[in-house]
């Protein structure tokens, strides 16, 4: 994730909504994929001081402040992006629900930065129903027990059908999120992560299924025709297969093909995007720049792939062991509670190479 400047000098975050220094309002332009300050030259139409172009902010942005993503002048869409894939919000007049929704669409944007940097297809349901993506952020269904304690009549699954991801609400809450966290027996559970996830899981469907892609893809995660309930009701009786670490990424990415391919995925998104970070404020490690995971704008040789992968993952070993040592010194758990086999390894080189290649064929 980069950083930008203000055009008062001032450094801008992606989630930024108003200049603490200048004070001008701030939105995101997705097709620059960056931060501009604006100049409010009427209710509907910003001007962007970054580029001089006309935007109007999405509509989730002035009535709800959930999101600060701009749409272009030309463009007759009221949301932006982002906001046009959420097919089902919450029910904000509800308690924290309005807070969970700006935490939920937040996320969101964060994997959408991802995707558009890796020049993935982004439509919405509306735009392609057969092949686009939507998500619906739902809560459980509670009951009243006589007046007293809540007790949950229909729990929402998060997860993946046909193009449409469901988050939980509650997975918003962070409390919530740990409790989970510790009853799942997971060192990692973050809502980005749900995000990335369950991206893996659409993207699957569009870069992996009934591709040329399927047999290799068959060869390093295993047979994803396996009964996927089945597997799913032995990991939630036995617990993950022993010693997972040598052969996944997590636990529960050995529960089935899909879920290795789909962990995977996130922990790829979280490897380009916290080393882009780190290269955007200039890290440097024993003296080496912790180089940022470009996607390149000439065809790539099977050759560089490879090379940029290893480079992708040696700087990757060097950041986490000084992101763990930093954390235990502040008595913190690890930020990067992982080990990668070389199975997990390989695995990781294949989305690399499925994101490279697909980028290959836009250019040819
Ligand atoms: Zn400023
Ligand atoms: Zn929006
Ligand atoms: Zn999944």
């Amino acid at each position: 994730m980069l950083t930008f400047a203000c055009q008062c000098g001032n450094e801008l975050h992606f989630s930024n909504t108003q200049c603490v220094q200048c004070e001008l309002l701030l939105g995101l332009i997705p097709d620059e994929q960056r931060i501009s300050a604006f100049t409010e030259t009427h209710q509907r139409e910003w001007l962007s001081v970054y580029n001089g172009k006309h935007y109007r902010p999405c509509k989730n942005y002035t009535q709800h402040q959930v999101c600060n993503w701009m749409i272009a002048s030309d463009d007759t869409n009221e949301y932006c992006k982002s906001c046009r894939l959420t097919e089902v919000r919450p029910d904000i007049e509800k308690g924290d629900n309005l807070r969970r929704w700006f935490l939920l669409e937040q996320a969101k944007r964060r994997l959408l930065y991802s995707t558009i940097k890796f020049n993935l297809p982004i439509n919405s349901k509306t735009e392609n129903p057969e092949a686009g993506l939507g998500f619906a952020f739902l809560e459980d269904i509670e009951e009243d027990n006589y007046g007293n304690e809540l007790t949950v009549k229909q729990y929402v699954v998060t997860g993946h059908n046909n193009g449409l991801i469901t988050i939980n609400i509650k997975e918003a809450d962070h409390a919530r999120r740990i409790d989970m966290r510790e009853k799942m027996n997971e060192s990692y559970r973050t809502l980005v992560g749900h995000f990335r996830h369950e991206s893996g899981h659409y993207y699957w469907d569009r870069l992996i299924n009934e591709t040329d892609k399927i047999d290799e893809f068959r060869e390093l995660f295993g047979d994803e025709r396996l009964n996927y309930e089945v597997a799913l009701d032995m990991y939630y009786k036995n617990g993950p297969i022993e010693n997972w670490q040598n052969t996944w990424i997590s636990a529960y990415a050995s529960m089935h093909p899909w879920e290795d391919w789909a962990e995977t995925w996130a922990h790829y998104f979280h490897m380009v995007d916290t080393l882009e970070t780190a290269n955007n404020f200039d890290v440097s490690i024993s003296q080496t720049v912790i180089s940022n995971p470009y996607v390149h704008d000439e065809i790539q040789t099977d050759y560089q792939i490879e090379e940029s992968f290893t480079q992708l993952f040696n700087d990757w070993c060097r950041l986490t062991r000084v992101l763990n040592g930093l954390n235990r010194s502040m008595g913190l758990d690890d930020a990067y509670p992982f080990v990668i086999s070389i199975s997990s390894l390989n695995k990781l080189r294949f989305v690399h190479q499925i994101i490279n290649k697909f980028n290959n064929d836009l250019k040819s």
